[in-house]
């Protein structure tokens, strides 16, 4: 019998759907489900006539396979992937590469890249990005883990992801044990900024400038036609056109409390980790769960009878003000995950290339954008970038629509509708390029209650002094 290129564990929607992408490309691909009735319902469906092959044990799976074996575990992330891990082990030889493209939190990936690696086989945990339509049709991939498993799984992953505009794939090696789960929950953090700057922006049109929905429609349409180009954009664009079966918006009828499955607060703990200032992604997190609390939304409005002013100023201005207000928000966003990055490849010693990054998320993923091309230029300028708000296209940008941006957060607290991300991300900028910051008061008090000590600015740095500041003894 003829042996297959790869073998997926998993027939949910996730590996379903790469097994198709692979068996479209070319690749020979056996598959085995823990429930085997979906194996033969997928084989009798729509792996019909395909060269995809079932089998009904993991032995049956293994024994299908070329050597190097390469299995890919396409299964709810956690627990199931241990388990599979230790059922596959002593099924497989020395070289055969074990492959887990769940969304698998980067520091398990860690601990099972040394394990595997301890058994002699190969480890790689790999972000899959674009949902059920991207795993189909060519996803944004990011693979990390064993570096000599990325010569033989690369002709398959680089076959089958997304490519931007010249060809280039939207896959590349990450690098050791975890950076490829890392570098997907990052993707995820930025989904949720992303969005949620959106929101803040529809909120604005909606509530502030009493904009219809069709208006708005008009208004993403426009901006997906400008440097805010974006996958994200044009879902908005076309969520606002929709309508419900009576004719009306279906926006306005889907309830206000979001949803999340734990990557962007898997994101915002590893900045406090860090210690890196994720300030927009933080409030993009903490956003979802004040839209959960929607009963107490709900009496605390009646509680306060809102006196919100109406607004009076030019809404045709103030409308493209929220345009340049949500770009300068996003290139904050943006600047604070590569951030993250960049602190956390040093803390577990990894060598991540930031341009590469933004090349793969070009295309195929959720946050995918024309943008995303402006940071590879940046880091392509100058790879040991330590911030993007230092490279010249950013802050030539920046500089340009700060002032719009000013204006929006401005009459967005005059007029009391809430901008955590659009506001904090302003803070961060405003902080970011101060030269001073109010933190010598704060360590006076750490010196005044608890004895922390401080620097002075009439002494040289790493020289720490520490005074009585009651007079007590
Ligand atoms: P899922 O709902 O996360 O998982 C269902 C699959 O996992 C089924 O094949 C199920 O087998 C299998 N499974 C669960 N526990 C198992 C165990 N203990 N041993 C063996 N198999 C087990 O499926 P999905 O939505 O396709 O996602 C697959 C992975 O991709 C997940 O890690 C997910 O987070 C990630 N992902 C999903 C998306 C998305 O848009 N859905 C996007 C990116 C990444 P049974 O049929 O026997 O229950």
């Amino acid at each position: 019998m003829k042996q297959s290129d790869i073998g997926i564990i998993g027939l949910a929607v996730m590996g379903e759907n790469l097994v198709l992408n692979m068996a479209g490309r070319g690749f020979t691909v056996s598959v085995y489900n823990r429930t085997t009735e979906k194996v033969t319902r997928f084989l009798e469906g729509r792996a019909e006539g395909k060269t995809i092959t079932g089998a009904y044990s993991l032995e049956e799976l293994v024994g299908q396979l070329k050597r190097p074996r390469m299995v890919m575990m396409m299964v709810k992330a956690g627990a199931a992937v241990d388990q599979l891990i230790e059922v596959l082990i002593p099924l497989l030889d020395k070289g055969d590469i074990l492959i887990d493209g769940g969304n698998s939190h980067y520091p398990d990936t860690m601990l099972r890249t040394a394990y595997v690696e301890s058994q002699g086989l190969l480890y790689v945990g790999t972000g899959v990005s674009g949902g059920e339509e991207g795993a189909l049709k060519g996803p944004s991939m990011m693979p990390g883990g064993s570096p000599a498993a990325w010569p033989h799984i690369r002709p398959i992953f680089q076959a089958i992801c997304a490519k931007v505009e010249d060809g280039s794939p939207c896959c590349d090696w990450m690098g050791k044990n975890g950076t490829g789960h890392f570098v997907k929950m990052i993707h995820n953090g930025i989904e949720y900024g992303d969005m949620q700057i959106i929101c803040e922006s529809y909120q604005l049109m909606r509530d502030l400038l009493r904009m219809t929905a069709d208006e708005m429609h008009d208004k993403f349409r426009e901006w997906n036609d400008s440097e805010l180009n974006s996958y994200l954009i044009e879902i908005t664009r076309d969520i606002l056109a929709f309508k419900d079966g009576d004719g009306a918006p279906l926006l306005d009828k889907i309830l206000d409390t979001a949803g999340q499955k734990g990557t962007g607060k898997w994101t915002v703990i590893s900045a406090l980790d860090e210690g890196a200032p994720l300030t927009l992604i933080g409030e993009a997190v903490f956003s979802r769960s004040l839209s959960a609390m929607k009963d107490e939304r709900v009496a605390a409005s009646k509680a306060y009878i809102s006196s919100r002013p109406h607004f009076s100023g030019n809404k045709a201005t103030f409308a493209d003000d929220i345009r340049k207000a949500l770009y300068a928000a996003k290139l904050i966003s943006y600047a604070q995950g590569f951030e993250l990055m960049r602190r956390a490849a040093k803390s577990n010693g990894w060598s991540l290339n930031y341009g590469r990054i933004a090349l793969i998320w070009r295309g195929g993923c959720i946050i995918r954008s024309v943008f995303l091309g402006k940071i590879k230029e940046a880091f392509d300028r100058n790879p040991a970038l330590s911030n993007l708000l230092l490279d010249p296209y950013f802050k030539r940008t920046l500089e340009e629509l700060v002032p719009a941006w000013r204006r929006v957060v401005s009459a967005a607290v005059t007029h009391g509708i809430p901008v955590p991300a659009l506001s904090s991300a302003l803070s961060y900028f405003d902080g970011y390029t101060s030269e001073f910051l109010p933190a010598n008061l704060l360590q006076a008090q750490r010196d005044y209650f608890g004895a922390h000590t401080f620097e002075r600015t009439d002494a040289p740095r790493g020289q720490f002094f520490h005074v009585n500041w009651t007079g007590e003894g």
